[in-house]
């Protein structure tokens, strides 16, 4: 894969109302083989900024390097890029195999077209499906096929949108871990568009923060996640628990904020039985509990009556948490930790 260079890419769109920057000055460099997640809310620009990389779209201005040569006005099609869009767009018309190869067709590649289904077949886990066509096909093998077609003309550059929109959250999962798996075999430089942070964090070597047509912040998901730059930021870090700045929690660690909510990472709280073990912790009753995988989620009430919602890890340093309905605990948190928003 090729590694990718963005510089100062700024696009304005005219509207009634004037010019609208749906990106404002965005700079972000692509390491060869790595998968970069640009994350951020709807409308914050992430599908323009793809498109801009893609030569979909001009910017007004800025630029964009693949290995270090100036690429910004070249077409699509001399870019060497794959795409996986929403929805696939795959041909119903076309079988599997017939869909794949269309890009090396197009292209007159002289691939020995044969060898290269049974390749991408076999990558993406759908060994014998290549004569089938779309419709016969289940959703996450669609997105699969997709995958593949954009992998068909050996590209530099795998753009991906949004490509698990549609499906259902444990068929998304086993299709991430599954994606990563064939870039880090293929080694092409990847990007994918998303607003769900777990997404995100499952898939992604470099996470992009994106906020109204800015990096609000950017850097490996541990980075991110270990020091969040903004409450913004914090919202897209997977796993956060919103605490009311009332709670006698806030007051006995010792944070202090004008907001009326305190946010802090699932994996900074610990819960303890013995008081003697805690820092700075308050005491509160769990009320209920809900398994969540890696999670579990207690609501518990501190001694002041305030109702919160814990959401932690099941385990953190080898030490296990499992606690039941009514018993007490101590919730023991840093105040370094904790960000008013
Ligand atoms: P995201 O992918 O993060 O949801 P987009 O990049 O699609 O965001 O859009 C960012 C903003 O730019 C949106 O407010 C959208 O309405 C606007 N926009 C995108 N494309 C156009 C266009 N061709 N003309 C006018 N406005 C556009
Ligand atoms: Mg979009």
């Amino acid at each position: 894969g090729a590694k990718v260079v963005v510089r100062d890419m700024v696009k304005h769109f005219k509207t009634p109302r004037g010019l609208f920057k749906a990106v404002n000055g965005a700079s972000v460099a692509m390491e060869p083989g790595t998968i970069t997640a640009l994350l951020g809310p709807s409308g914050s620009g992430k599908t323009t900024l793809l498109r801009l990389i893609a030569g979909l779209e001009q910017p007004n201005s800025g630029r964009v390097y693949f290995d270090g040569e100036d690429i910004t006005e070249y077409g699509v099609q001399d870019r060497d890029l794959g795409f996986v869009f929403q929805g696939y767009a795959l041909f119903k018309h076309m079988t599997v195999a017939q869909n794949i190869t269309f890009g090396p067709r197009m292209r007159k590649m002289g691939l020995d077209l044969d060898a290269k289904v049974d390749e991408l077949l076999t990558l993406t886990e759908l060994d014998g499906l290549g004569g089938r066509y779309p419709p016969q096909l289940s959703g996450g093998q669609k997105q699969r096929v997709a995958v593949a077609r954009a992998l068909a003309c050996n590209p530099r550059l795998m753009l991906l949108d949004e490509p698990f929109g549609a499906l259902d959250p444990l068929v998304r999962k086993s299709l991430r871990n599954g994606l990563r798996e064939i870039v880090k075999r293929v080694g092409v430089t990847t990007i994918i568009v998303t607003h769900d942070q777990e997404e995100a964090w499952d898939l992604a070597d470099h996470v992009v923060i994106f906020n109204k047509g800015a990096i609000e912040q950017e850097g490996t998901p541990e980075e991110v996640s270990r020091a969040p730059v903004s409450p913004f930021v914090m919202n897209f870090v997977a796993d956060v628990c919103h605490i009311p700045s009332t709670c006698q929690l806030v007051r006995k660690v010792g944070f202090h904020t004008d907001k009326p909510y305190v946010m802090l990472r699932s994996a900074d709280i610990r819960l303890r039985t013995d008081f003697e073990e805690c820092t700075s912790c308050a005491a509160a009753t769990v009320h209920d509990k809900a398994n969540m995988g890696k999670l579990v989620r207690y609501y518990v009430r501190f001694d002041d009556d305030v109702d919160v919602d814990l959401t932690v890890s099941r385990q953190v340093d080898e030490e296990r948490y499992d606690f039941d309905v009514g018993q007490r605990v101590f919730v023991d948190v840093s105040p370094e930790q904790m960000m008013g928003f």
